[in-house]
């Protein structure tokens, strides 16, 4: 699924009840999951750490619609390789 389907996607089915609590409580929700992310990156399975990879999408993409922003837009930064060097792969120093 293309990024811009997915951040549609996720406006028709969460977009009012998101929008509704208010761009606080996205970020926090979106960090929350970040942190079970991270978690499961460290010691979790391969299926529960895809499950923590679609929760953070999904309020990635949240985030995105309340503040009315495109993701494509914000994955363009990318398009070209490093924003810093333009190189892909990067060559910055470490
Ligand atoms: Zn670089």
């Amino acid at each position: 699924m293309e990024i811009a389907v997915f951040q549609r996607l996720m406006e028709q089915t969460y977009g009012k009840r998101n929008r509704g609590r208010g761009v606080p409580a996205t970020v926090a929700c979106l960090a929350e999951e970040t942190g079970e992310l991270a978690r499961a990156a460290r010691k979790g399975s391969a299926a529960q750490q895809l499950h923590e990879l679609g929760d953070v999408l999904a309020w990635l993409a949240a985030l995105a619609n309340q503040l009315g922003l495109s993701l494509e837009d914000a994955a363009a930064r990318y398009r070209d390789g490093c924003p810093l060097c333009s190189l892909s792969p990067c060559d910055c120093p470490p």
